[in-house]
Order: structure tokens, then C-alpha cells, then sequence
């Protein structure tokens, strides 16, 4: 098979061949084609697409890369969100599941860009997730769910993929975002997965409709692979925690798993409730499991076991929003708070030390914002906007991004849900 000739059909816009495209991707992960020539590819998948029937084989080709749990068929449960600021929401879901009595196995990832990520808020209380398969069956026996890290093994063709998109302006494909997700979701092994697909000025798709069109293109490759996936389309027009950060964020988790009622708690309540529904519970009796699971105090519980069952202790939780240096960012005019640029500010909250810049660095798990107003909010000049939290010198560029993040106008803005749509 020649490369360049697959390179020229696809530059054509022709559908690759299941063959055509194990030969780019199996090729670039043995070292037979370089990475030149991948680029090329990548760049001809992101200016010319891929039919449904590409973008399932490129997902089962990179799934094949490597291994799997080998818990596929054993009725799990999984979330996934495709990464926004302040998103907490799988702290809340799968302890609600767990004390539900539904299994959950979840994969997570670090922090992407300026989007946060879970296994650095797990770190960021002390909990492993490097467990042993042993440890984790052990910890799922006792508490119905474990959160872990993925390991080298799973979809190795996507993680080289993922970091030659980086640099090569390909990220913001559908086709490729799809496989790249779907391909982890299917080694993770569980059977019914809810997407929450982000959209909005802090989430990678900014527009609905594009964020619509991956909603559909992940299920799609689900229910081809023969998995139950259902999809929540969710607003990520500004933080859906007012706690952003990671030792911040376990404390807004903790607040509505207390009985808070705000945008994470609605999030969260929708991609339960979905996915409760897509295996045949009522809508109706879906929402008042979650609301017991709340009210009753249980998955609080639940959430605090699995903890320690990965390594937290009480010390650990104890002075969440503590951080050694505080600063205030104040509106600068009054009026109604009408938009903010959430990618700036979860850039921000990297800047002050929650994230990393390069591979490697290391993260200040106390640093992070408090956003103290919502959109639609009245605010008065020399009102505070946010808290940072940091403990490093010279946080200025920070503190000017969040300043200049928050549009004030004189009108009040419509409210705007939290829920867009959900595929069924
Ligand atoms: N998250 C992923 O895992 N892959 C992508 O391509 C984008 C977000």
C-alpha cells in the first residue's frame, strides 16, 4: 500500500478504506510512516471530513492500538465530558450512581488546555489514581466505583495522534475529536455511557451546532460498537462552578452533593438523570433518585469513602479554599454581568498555578478563582468579580485576563439554560 496515494484520495475528499486507514495510523505508531506524512493526513481529515463508516473504523483502529479492561459486557457505568472550566460534574454523577447501586469505572484524564481535569482534583486531596486493576476491582466491590488514570496501554495510536494534533492546527476536527474520545471510552469497557458535550466561549466547540454534530457522531460510534450511549449538549458560557481550581472545585463538588442547587448541580442532575433514563427508568423517578441520593446524605458519603479508599485522609479535605495569597478582581462600571470569556478565565486560573503550562509542570492545587458573580447578575463598580487564589509572585497577567474576561452591560441579559439538548 502506498502512502501517498491514500494521502492523495483523502486530499480528494474519497472515503479511506478500513485497510487504507490501519496503514496511516498502525504505520505511524510502528515507525513505518513518519510523521510528515501524518500531519498531511490529519490535515486533509480536518479540511475534508470523514463518512460515519471512517470515523468508526479510524475509532476501532485506534482502539485496537492497545489494550482494554476487558469489562466490556458487564453492565458499567461512564461519564464523559469533552472538558470545560470549573466541571466537576463526574465527582457528583458517579457518587449518585455508586449510592444508586449502579457500578461505575471511570478513565480520566489531567487537565487539557485551559480546561481542568479530574485526576488533578483527585490528586489534588491525596487520592491515587495510579491503582493496580486488582486495587481498582477492589475499591468498585466495596463502593460500586473507582476513578483512575489511563495507563500507557490503552489507545497508544490516540495519544500519539492527540499530540501530533496539537502542533498541527488539527485538533478541531469532529471525525478526529470523535475517535480520539470514543476510542478510550470503548478500552474503558462500559456499557452505558452519557456525553456531556460541552459548547460555548469556555468548552473546545464554541457553537451549539458543532457541538450538536460531535453529540451525535460519538453515539453514533457507541451504538455501532454496541454500547449504550446517550448525550447531553450543556452551556459552557461561563464556569460552571463558581469554583475553579482544583482543591476549590472538591469544594464546590462537596457543597452540592450538601444539598446546593446551582448550574453544576443542574448539570450534573440532567447527565444522571439521561443516562438513568437510557436504561429504562422513568424520567420522573430518575430525578427523584438523584434528589434522595442528595438529600439523604448518601453520595456525599459515597464520594468521601472512594476517597479514602484512594488515599485521602481528613486532613487532606480539611481548609479547601484555603490558599496563601488572595486577591480580589473587581467590575470596573456597573450594570447587569452579560458575558465572560470562560476560556480566559480557566487560562487564567492556569496562570495563577492550577494548571500546567508545559509537560511537566508541577500544579499548585490550592490555586484558582472564585466567581463571585453569575451572567445576569447586577453588579455595582468596585464589586468583586472574582477571588484568585494563588501563591506565587507576580500574578498580574492573570489578574488582567479575568478583569478584561467579564462584559458589563446596562441591559440584562436573557437567562440561558443550562441544558441545551439531549440525544437520546
Ligand atoms: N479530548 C480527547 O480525548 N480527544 C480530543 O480529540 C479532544 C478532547
Amino acid at each position: 500500500m502506498n502512502t501517498l496515494d491514500i494521502l492523495e484520495k483523502k486530499k480528494r475528499g474519497e472515503e479511506l478504506s478500513y485497510a487504507e486507514l490501519e496503514h496511516i495510523i498502525k504505520g505511524y505508531v510502528d515507525g513505518n510512516v513518519p510523521d510528515y506524512q501524518v500531519s498531511a493526513f490529519l490535515m486533509a481529515v480536518n479540511l475534508k471530513g470523514m463518512t460515519e463508516r471512517e470515523t468508526f473504523n479510524l475509532t476501532e483502529i485506534m482502539l485496537n492500538s492497545g489494550e482494554n479492561t476487558g469489562l466490556s459486557g458487564k453492565g458499567y457505568f461512564d461519564k464523559h465530558s469533552t472538558g470545560g472550566v470549573g466541571d466537576s460534574t463526574t465527582l457528583i454523577v458517579l457518587p449518585v450512581l455508586a449510592s444508586l447501586g449502579y457500578k461505575c469505572w471511570k478513565m480520566s484524564g489531567g487537565a487539557l488546555g485551559f480546561t481542568g481535569g479530574t485526576l488533578d482534583k483527585l490528586a489534588s486531596v491525596g487520592a491515587r489514581t495510579d491503582l493496580s486493576a486488582e486495587q481498582t476491582a477492589s475499591v468498585i466491590e466495596r463502593y460500586g466505583m473507582a476513578i483512575v488514570g489511563q495507563t500507557k496501554n490503552i489507545c497508544p495510536a490516540d495519544k500519539k495522534l492527540y499530540a501530533l494534533r496539537d502542533v498541527t492546527a488539527t485538533v478541531d476536527s469532529i471525525p478526529l475529536i470523535a475517535s480520539s474520545i470514543m476510542s478510550k471510552k470503548l478500552a474503558g469497557g462500559a456499557d452505558n455511557i452519557v456525553l456531556d458535550v460541552k459548547c460555548g466561549s469556555g468548552a473546545f466547540m464554541k457553537a451549539e451546532e458543532s457541538a450538536t454534530a460531535l453529540a451525535e457522531e460519538m453515539c453514533k460510534i457507541g451504538k455501532n460498537a454496541g454500547k449504550n450511549v446517550v448525550a447531553v449538549v450543556t452551556d459552557m458560557n461561563e464556569p460552571l462552578s463558581s469554583y475553579v481550581g482544583n482543591r476549590l472545585e472538591i469544594y464546590g463538588v462537596l457543597e452540592v452533593l450538601s444539598g446546593a442547587k446551582n448550574k453544576l448541580y443542574e448539570v450534573a442532575r440532567e447527565l444522571t438523570v439521561t443516562l438513568l433514563a437510557s436504561v429504562g427508568q422513568d424520567v420522573e423517578s430518575a430525578e427523584l433518585s438523584f434528589d434522595e441520593a442528595i438529600s439523604s446524605g448518601r453520595a456525599r458519603e459515597r464520594l468521601l469513602d472512594v476517597l479514602r479508599a484512594q488515599g485521602t485522609t481528613d486532613d487532606d479535605l480539611d481548609n479547601l479554599l484555603h490558599a496563601g495569597r488572595v486577591a480580589e478582581v473587581r467590575a470596573c462600571e456597573s450594570g447587569y454581568v452579560t458575558a465572560v470569556d470562560t476560556e480566559a478565565v480557566g487560562r487564567a486560573v492556569c496562570l495563577l498555578g492550577a494548571g500546567r503550562e508545559k509537560l511537566g509542570d508541577e500544579i499548585d492545587y490550592e490555586a484558582g478563582v472564585i466567581w463571585k458573580k453569575r451572567i445576569g447578575d447586577e453588579v455595582q463598580a468596585g464589586d468583586t468579580l472574582f477571588i484568585a487564589h494563588f501563591n506565587k509572585d507576580n500574578v498580574d497577567s492573570a489578574l488582567e485576563m479575568l478583569s478584561g474576561a467579564v462584559k458589563i452591560t446596562d441591559k440584562k441579559p436573557e437567562e440561558s439554560p443550562s441544558v441545551k439538548k439531549i440525544l437520546r
